[in-house]
């Protein structure tokens, strides 16, 4: 690709856009000022955890003195007021005192730690979501960040991919909903307000599909699976005002996002107009000589700059190369003054030039980091966020009046409590576990312990003393999953049943004949057939954070009617992978599981997931009746009004999330056979009935076409309501006329 071609692009870009603001005249006044080398070191960000630190190239860099010398833009892993200051006031020791950003991975939550961003997604609830965020970016404001390298919004298919513990699941629909309440969040009343940080939204784009579900493997995708599935959460979130982007590791259809032209240039800056900056993954810019798409750093560098990757995070290709490249006339100054105004302008637009210390008051950060309130806030998120999945004869909830066995190798834990980002550098333990949130609510001698077996064991030792203790409780409640180091980054597992002999011990304890309540708590969906099938109450909990003990005693003993629903679908086993509900059907679609005959069904297993998208029980039931549209034949300008009265049936009051599906009958690309395009969290009291209204439009029924235009297609159509995708109570079909 030629220079001159992007310079246009580039050009165009840059022109395009309105007349300049006066943000845009301070930047221009600035970068007049900057030299090349200074422009670079705006590109340039380091990870501040080691101070002075060894390059990729194994030579010292004197990180501080760097910051002096202008060479550094932005730190990431540099943290609290007094840390941040410290480098702040180097930053104005430089030429032209221009503010270092500091970023961090506050995924979710800074002290006070919420449920990992999966767990928060099985609420459904985006005004808790959207307060969980808003919390976090305030404690990380207060603690002297400008930056959070968050929401991640990839969806997935896998739940081998350790990260998808990272997103909101596989639903392009909820996703995207959940993307939008994530950076409002995060972002506060804008750029400028101390309360708030800049949110990130990664990884641009498809990071999620990696094959295999393997992390960092190759992406290969149709253009119109791209677009339909996993960009819409990006595009939310843009809309929703996100001030900067990250790139991905992967590949897509053969180049790496971060040399991705298509991504960065055409759709993000380009047809999606986006004006903040976009900063890469960690050394995925140097990672492109391995892929074997760069030939060495300087060619990464070339390439990443030209693609618009404007931030080089930690692969020191842009500080050790770019000048060199512009010298020898690969690279314009034309793109480097594009990337350099991009970040500067988020600098200005945080009033760092004012103030580069207003996120730097140390009596602040005492009082909100790890603020009562915040613990509130988290423990109700949390509660919001466990699913149940079974509850025969209603076993659940617990009276308060019998001896509990608290078993498992999960039952004491708090640092598996925090998730794989949290634990990383949130040191502060006040952590609650399940036991002592069993404590703190029947006390201590109401309880027995046994640890029965550790999450990666193979040893039944500890399974006796497990069982002697059930003998001399009521009830049994047990704690099992996965440690925090299981999900996450770089936690791609081939093998996701429930991990070591966990299963034996759930059968160990059946085999008493004490009822068994299992808690799971994990950072991605886990395979644990025996137990779905023979333990009468299963409660998933993931991972939840500081107050996961407290969550999970609300929901045990009924202060709080579960009311979470799966935002992922859970296999039966790993070769089911991928399963998700909006699938096409073939030629030959197995109407139900046991249909299979020459079928597009597997021989040895049903095709459906064990856990749907969508499932999740409640302590109460709900009855789903009077659906009723507005018209059986819908013009295309008008929308669709839909009704239909919803009643709680039992005796606890409790929330129930409905859920609208559409599927286009016959089109001119086959459509899924659901597709999620509604949904409302309504809480009703014992009796008590409501009528809930839904309004779909055009945009609704629309979709891409091989020649990626967004159109929607005259025919009938199947709108459906119910409790979960598979579970749907309501149906009726319309016609969408010309
Ligand atoms: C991850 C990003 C993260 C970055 C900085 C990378 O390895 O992929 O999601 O923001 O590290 O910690």
């Amino acid at each position: 690709v030629s220079c001159t071609l992007l310079c246009q692009v580039v050009t165009a870009q840059v022109t395009s856009s309105k007349t300049p603001d006066a943000t845009d005249k301070k930047v221009a006044a600035l970068l007049a000022k900057m030299t090349l080398e200074e422009k670079i070191g705006q590109l340039n960000q380091y990870t501040g955890d080691r101070i002075t630190a060894t390059g990729p190239l194994g030579k010292p860099i004197d990180k501080v003195q760097q910051v002096r010398e202008g060479k550094i833009g932005s730190l990431l892993n540099v943290k609290g007021v007094a840390e941040t200051r410290k480098m702040q006031e180097a930053a104005m020791e430089s030429r032209l005192k221009i503010p270092l950003l500091f970023g961090l991975d506050v995924i979710h939550g800074y002290k006070v730690t919420f449920p990992i961003p999966l767990a928060e997604a099985a609420s459904w609830d985006l005004a808790a979501i959207e307060n969980a965020a808003r919390i976090a970016g305030k404690e990380a404001a207060a603690a002297g960040l400008h930056w959070t390298f968050a929401p991640m919004v990839d969806i997935s298919r896998d739940p081998r991919w350790g990260r998808v513990m990272e997103g909101a699941g596989e639903d392009p629909y909820l996703g995207s909903l959940i993307a939008k309440a994530r950076v409002k969040g995060f972002q506060g009343a804008g750029l400028g307000d101390t309360a708030a940080v800049m949110a990130c939204v990664k990884h641009f784009a498809a990071y999620g599909a990696a094959i295999a579900g393997r992390d960092y493997n190759t992406v290969d995708m149709s253009p119109r699976l791209l677009w339909e599935v996993y960009l819409p959460p990006f595009k939310a979130a843009l809309d929703a005002g996100a001030a900067t982007f990250m790139n991905s590791f992967n590949e897509l259809n053969g180049v790496p996002a971060t040399a991705s032209s298509y991504l960065q240039r055409d759709i993000l800056k380009g047809k999606w107009n986006f004006k903040g900056f976009v900063v890469s993954d960690w050394n995925s810019i140097g990672e492109m000589v391995p892929h074997g798409f760069a030939a060495d750093r300087a060619d990464a560098a070339r390439l990443a700059i030209t693609a618009g990757s404007d931030m080089d995070m930690e692969s020191h290709s842009y500080i050790d190369h770019l000048q060199k490249l512009v010298t020898d006339k690969k690279v314009s100054i034309a793109l480097i003054d594009d990337a350099v105004s991009r970040i500067l302008r988020k600098k200005f637009e945080l009033g760092l030039f004012d103030d580069p210390f207003r996120f730097s008051n140390e009596a602040r950060e005492k009082k909100i980091v790890n603020a009562p309130e915040h613990k509130a806030a988290a423990r109700d998120m949390a509660r919001k966020s466990i699913v149940l999945l079974k509850n025969e004869n209603g076993l659940l909830p617990l009276s308060t009046d019998k001896k509990i066995a608290v078993i498992g190798p999960l039952a004491k834990s708090k640092t598996d409590m925090k998730g794989f980002w949290s634990v990383k550098w949130n040191d502060e333990d006040e952590l609650v576990s399940l036991y002592e949130g069993l404590e703190a609510r029947v006390g201590k001698d109401a309880l027995l312990y046994a640890k029965g077996c550790g999450i990666k064991d193979s040893s039944r030792a500890g399974f006796d003393e497990a069982v002697a203790t059930a003998a001399k409780a009521d009830i049994v409640v047990l704690a099992v999953g996965e440690t925090f180091d299981m999900s996450g980054e770089a936690k791609s597992r081939a093998n996701i049943h429930l991990p070591g002999i966990q299963e034996e011990l759930v059968k160990a304890l059946h085999a008493t004949g004490k009822p068994v309540v299992v808690l799971v708590m994990a950072g991605r969906p886990l395979i644990f057939n025996w137990t779905a099938d023979h333990a009468p109450a299963i409660v998933y909990t993931w991972w939840l954070g500081t107050e996961a003990g407290h969550a999970m005693a609300d929901v045990l003993f009924g202060n709080y009617n579960p009311s979470g629903k799966l935002p992922m679908s859970f296999p039966r086993s790993e070769g089911q992978i991928p399963v998700y509900y909006n699938y096409n059907n073939t030629g030959r679609p197995s109407s139900n599981d046991k249909d299979i005959n020459y079928r597009s069904a597997y021989i040895d297993m049903p095709n459906s997931p064990r856990y749907a998208f969508g499932y999740g029980l409640s302590y109460t039931g709900f009855k789903y009746d009077a659906l009723n549209l507005s018209t059986e034949k819908l013009q295309r300008k008008d929308p669709l009004q839909v009704s239909f009265t919803l009643t709680n049936t039992g005796k606890y009051a409790g929330e129930e999330v409905v859920q609208l599906y559409i599927r286009d009958m016959v089109a001119s690309v086959v459509r899924p056979v659901k597709e999620l395009k509604g949904f409302q969290k309504i809480m009703l009291r014992p009796g008590e009935s409501k009528t809930i209204s839904f309004r779909l439009t055009e945009a609704d029924l629309s979709f891409y076409n091989n020649d990626l235009k967004k159109i929607t297609e005259a025919g009938t159509f199947k709108l459906m309501i119910g409790s979960a995708s598979n579970d749907i109570r309501l149906e009726k079909s319309f016609e969408l006329i010309n």
